[in-house]
Order: structure tokens, then sequence, then C-alpha cells
């Protein structure tokens, strides 16, 4: 039996920020901060407008982050609720012309219930297939648009492949078939991993979440371009510009603009996620020569391989035990086979042995041997279990 690393819970060896990433230390200070000063933003008193002088400069940091105006940031719950708003409302804008959504199988579950959801209630979705790569070509997308066609959903990062989907080229595509067309981009796993801020893209809705970026659970955005008007989906008090009704979350707000600041004051991160990706990738490669690089991922941080012939549950928990985390797919899948491979019509046993690996500016060589070193341990020992 080989030595186990000594597991120290709570700094893992972390390969998995693609399902969430550390809280960073701005965003704890500042929410510390947010939560001593108390005061509802919505009061009337000069305490509780100190603190909705602060949302509003949180909303503007966000907002330059996404590449919109402030006045065209909303804060939400999470990614979950800012796609559910999206979509939910977003179709209602096209009654008049028709019931048809377009979107693609490899979407997150945010987005695919909530279509399953719209299917129930009458509307009609078209899923886009991806081919082997998990990719989506423009062509694709434009052949399925229709006259009744209202709505039409893609993610920018693919959370499972890492793969980047031609969104600015199919916002071209679909508002020169029809300007009427509402476009709305999952964001959530392209914020501030790739170069251009999402609201460049030209899509109408983007939705974006903290905590993939160093803020704390529970905080989202939607950025609605400026002139759609979007009915709200939570009503209440009105806050939100009558938009996003609920008491303001100051201290996650707070958090997530110290997160997005902390990252973006982080000029080369990309460049050193995507490098320590590769060199990851390549100890694999030469470690385990009976592993499938099943997507090296466009974004810098996310990738997937697989192990033919394993169970990636079984992996995973193996790596866990040895403290080093890696996903078998999208954390939100709960042990059932991935939709998105499944999708891309990759053999059985490669589905069975999946991975997914994702990385932070911070990841380091010392922690990708130890993963390599770790996933050739589970393989042996696994194998002579099997055999
Ligand atoms: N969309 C994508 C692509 C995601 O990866 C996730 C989270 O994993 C979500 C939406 C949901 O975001 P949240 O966890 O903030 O609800």
């Amino acid at each position: 039996m080989k030595e186990e690393r000594d597991v120290d819970r709570d700094h893992p060896i972390y390969f998995d920020h693609a399902a969430t990433a550390p809280v960073c230390r701005e965003a704890i200070e500042a929410m510390a901060d947010a939560l001593r000063r108390f005061g509802n933003p919505s009061s009337r008193y000069g305490y509780a407008r100190e603190a909705a002088r602060r949302v509003e400069e949180d909303r503007a940091a966000v907002a330059q982050a996404v590449g919109c105006t402030p006045d065209e940031l909303y804060f939400t719950s999470c990614g979950t609720e800012s796609d559910n708003w999206a979509l939910r409302r977003g179709v209602e804008l096209g009654r008049r012309k028709g019931k048809h959504i377009v979107t693609t199988a490899v979407e997150h579950a945010a987005v695919l219930e909530t279509c399953r959801d719209l299917e129930r209630q009458g509307y009609e979705v078209t899923y886009l297939r991806p081919d082997r790569a998990g990719r989506i070509g423009v062509e694709q997308l434009a052949a399925a648009l229709r006259p009744d066609t209202v709505l039409v959903s893609m993610m920018l990062v693919n959370n499972e492949t890492g793969t980047m989907l031609p969104v600015e080229r199919c916002v071209r595509a679909v508002k020169a078939f029809d300007p009427g067309i509402l476009f709305h981009c999952d964001g959530v796993q392209g914020f501030l991993k790739t170069p251009v801020p999402l609201a460049r893209l030209g899509a109408d809705l983007v939705a974006v979440s903290g905590h993939k970026v160093g803020a704390p659970k529970g905080i989202g955005a939607l950025y609605i371009k400026k002139g759609v008007r979007l009915r709200p989906l939570l009503t209440g008090g009105g806050q939100e510009g009558g938009l996003r009704s609920g008491t303001e979350a100051t201290a996650q707000i707070a958090a997530f603009a110290a997160a997005v600041r902390a990252v973006q004051a982080d000029g080369d991160r990309l460049e050193r996620t995507a490098a320590i990706k590769e060199y990851t990738l390549a100890k694999l490669e030469q470690t385990l020569p009976e592993l499938e690089i099943v997507s090296a991922g466009d974004a810098p941080h996310i990738c997937a391989v697989s192990l033919p012939g394993y169970k990636s549950e079984v992996v995973v928990r193996v790596l866990g035990d040895r403290g080093v985390c890696v996903s078998s797919g999208s954390a939100c899948h709960k042990g059932k086979p991935s939709h998105v491979f499944a999708a891309m019509g990759l053999p059985k046993p490669w589905l069975d042995g999946m991975l997914r690996l994702s990385f932070s500016p911070a990841s380091t060589r010392e922690e990708a041997d130890a993963l390599v070193r770790a996933l050739k341990d589970a393989a042996e020992s696994l194998f002579t279990a099997l055999s």
C-alpha cells in the first residue's frame, strides 16, 4: 500500500476551479467590512444611504469588468437565477412572434432545465448538437433559425470541456436573420477567463456568477443591454431599478466587486493559467499512456481527460482521499453521466472514465506533479483491484 499524502482538507490540491474557486482574501475582507455596516440600502437615513452608495460603487466595478454601463448590470443570487431570468422573461418579449427557442445540447443545467420547463409550457426548443470536440458551428445555428424563433441561448465557455462556442459570430448571424430575436449568453465560465469583456460579444443578455471568480457563493449578475425591456423574475420591493426585488445582498455584492478588482489586477492570469494547464496535460500524457485528452479546452482554465475502463466517480474519490480535488464532470451532475460528453458521441469507456481538471493562475507545478502522481497511483491500485 502506497503512503497517502497528508490530507490537509483546508488546503487541498485543488483542480476544480470550474466548480467553485477559493474565496480570495480581498473578497473576505470586503465582505467582513460590509457585514459590519449592516444598513439596508433602501432606508432613508444617512447610514443606509452609505450602504446604497457602496452598492453602486460595486456595481460600477463589476459592470466595468463585464464591459457594460452600471445601469445595464443587475445583481442576482447566482448564475442560475440570471439564466432563469434571461430565459423565462426573454421568451415573453417575442410572445407575438412565436414560441421557438434555439440552444445547445451542451449548456449548463441552469439553461437546459429551464428550457425543459419552457417546453412543458408550450415552447419548442431546438438543441444544437456538438461535434466530437464539443464544438457548435455558426452554420448549424443559422440553419436552426425560423420565423417564429424568439430566443437563442448559447454559453461562451463550456464548463466541462473548456471549449469556447462562437458566440460573437452567432450573435451576428442571428441579428442578420432577425434583429428581434433575443440572444442570451451564459457567460458564467467565461467571465474574466477570456480577454474580451462579455458585453462586447453583442448578446442582449449575459449571465455571470461570483463564486467562479473568487467571490463567495450566492451572488451573480445579469447584463441586460440598454433598450431590452426584460420584466422582473422576482417581484417585491422594487430593488435593482424595479427589476430584481429582494434586499440587496450588500456583503456578497461588496465581495463580488472586490474579487473582480483582484482578478483584474492580476494582469497575466490568463497566460499563467493556460501554461499550468499545458504543463499538466503534457505530464499526464507522459506518465499515463492510457489517458485520453478529450478536450484541451480553448479557455485557459478547463480541460477534460478520460481514463477509459475506469469509473471516474471512483477515481475522484480515491484522489479525494489523498487530498487532490478534481471533478468527474460538472459538479451539478451528482454521479449521473454527463450530458455534455454524451452529446459529443464519445465511446462508453471514455464516458465512464471522464475527469474534468480546472485551474487557477495560482495553481503550481508542484500541485500539478502531485495530481499526476496521485492519478497514476489511483489508476494502478484500481487496475490491480479489478484484475
Ligand atoms: N452556467 C455555467 C456554465 C456554470 O458552470 C454554472 C455553475 O457551475 C452555472 C451556470 C450556475 O452558476 P451558479 O452556481 O452561480 O448558480
